[in-house]
């Protein structure tokens, strides 16, 4: 497995895959051919159908100013949903070509080149062999992963926790309403400021939780800074429990940097044995993944044991399988900023569980997340970030 800095990475919204990655793509591909004198774009795939909602010729122009980008809805002959060629020309003749694949949370592949994330930093394959390290040398998650990828993670996930603390902020003090058309307010300062008529501790907690996620996903659909955890579309539910860790639980930095470093090995085990992205296997991949990476985050945080992450991990999975990508106008508004803050506290409730039916279980971690992509794969194409299916097809507008 490579390093969880893959899983974080810091950027502009509303889509890691259609907005990070194709800026990534479109930099590395002008430094590749500086002298053209024009570029062409042309999107295929999940890319073709929900790019424009998503921002992602914006993102291209943004690296190319002067790429023309193209949409194409009709070829489906890529190998993956996510798939951008990249041309440049001079004086009219074709200098430069590239086939990019965006596959998820921000990372590109290019067609018969090696990756170019980082090199493969964990021997380790999927979580039973990263227990198994824990048990053999007695050491806890965090203490597992500063063994395998050194003290240097430390300080990038010091700037991760600092750009989630800033993206709650700025969405809490925000107002007004979101880019795109469909006229969704911003909510999390109503969330963050209204009490309920005798609302009680349970209810303020799940308030709270609940503005955070709404915070940090209004500032991903405002196209501001966010952390992918795992994707931009998720962005919102692991920032949302340890800003509440730390604001209104009084937990120090230093143990909220330890459980992200545990939430991002989850999603690092996910990435690497399935997917994070929702063009290739659905809202599963992002939002589950990203409840799933929370729930194991949070059992760290409390001080819970190996069995009883592993526990809340699966469960967080288990019951967002066969969630689908429907975002209405290919915008990442409805349902997304909903859905992190629901994820958020689905997330609270399987560490709950957790307490009490971690003996009881049968199903492992592995084997949720290899059932999540094989559902994934079997999943109608409609509902992998087409915006062809679901509430993307029958929504039609309020006032
Ligand atoms: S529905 Fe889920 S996977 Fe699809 S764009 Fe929204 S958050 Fe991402």
């Amino acid at each position: 497995m490579k390093s969880i800095r893959t899983v974080y990475k810091i950027g502009n919204g509303p889509s890691s895959s259609h907005t990070v990655a194709p800026h990534l793509a479109a930099g590395l591909f002008g430094s590749r051919y500086p002298d053209a004198d024009r570029y062409e774009v042309t999107l295929y795939g999940s890319l073709a159908c929900t790019g424009e909602g998503h921002g992602t010729g914006k993102a291209v122009r943004s690296a190319l100013p002067s790429a023309d980008v193209y949409y194409d809805k009709e070829d489906h002959t890529n190998p993956h949903p996510n798939t951008m060629v990249f041309r440049a020309f001079k004086g009219g003749r074709l200098i430069g070509y590239a086939k990019i694949f965006s596959i998820g949370g921000g990372s590109i592949k290019i067609e018969g080149e090696e990756s170019q994330d980082e090199a493969e930093v964990y021997p380790e394959k999927n979580f039973s062999q990263i227990l198994n390290a824990c048990r053999e040398n007695g050491i806890s998650l965090a203490e597992f992963i500063r063994s395998r990828e050194g003290e240097a993670l430390h300080p990038y996930l010091s700037r991760v926790w600092e750009a989630m603390q800033s993206s709650v902020k700025a969405g809490l003090s925000a107002e007004g309403v979101l880019p795109g058309g469909l006229g969704v307010s911003r909510k999390a300062k109503l969330l963050y400021e209204k009490r309920c008529y005798n609302e009680d501790s349970s209810i303020t907690e799940s308030r709270l939780i609940a503005a955070y996620a709404f915070a940090v996903s209004e500032e991903n659909a405002c196209e501001n800074i966010v952390v992918t955890a795992p994707t931009c579309g998720s962005c919102g539910v692991i920032p949302s429990i340890f800003y509440h860790m730390k604001y209104d639980r009084g937990i120090p930095d230093c143990e909220i940097i330890d459980a992200l470093a545990v939430a991002g090995l989850i999603g690092n085990v996910i990435r690497t044995n399935a997917s994070i992205s929702g063009a290739e296997c659905g809202c599963q991949a992002e939002i589950g993944s990203a409840c799933s990476m929370a729930a194991g985050g949070y059992a760290s945080l409390l001080g819970l044991g190996l069995d009883q992450i592993e526990y809340a991990a699966e469960v967080a999975m288990e019951h967002n399988l066969g969630l689908t990508c429907d975002p209405v106008n290919g915008l990442v508004q409805i349902p997304c900023i909903e859905r992190n803050s629901v994820a958020a506290m689905r997330a609270i409730s399987c560490v709950d569980l957790s307490h009490f039916l971690t003996e009881t279980r049968k199903v492992s971690f592995d084997e949720i997340v290899a059932t999540m992509y094989q559902t994934g794969r079997d999943m109608n194409e409609k509902y992998r970030e087409t915006s062809h299916g679901g509430l993307a097809a029958i929504y039609r507008g309020k006032p």
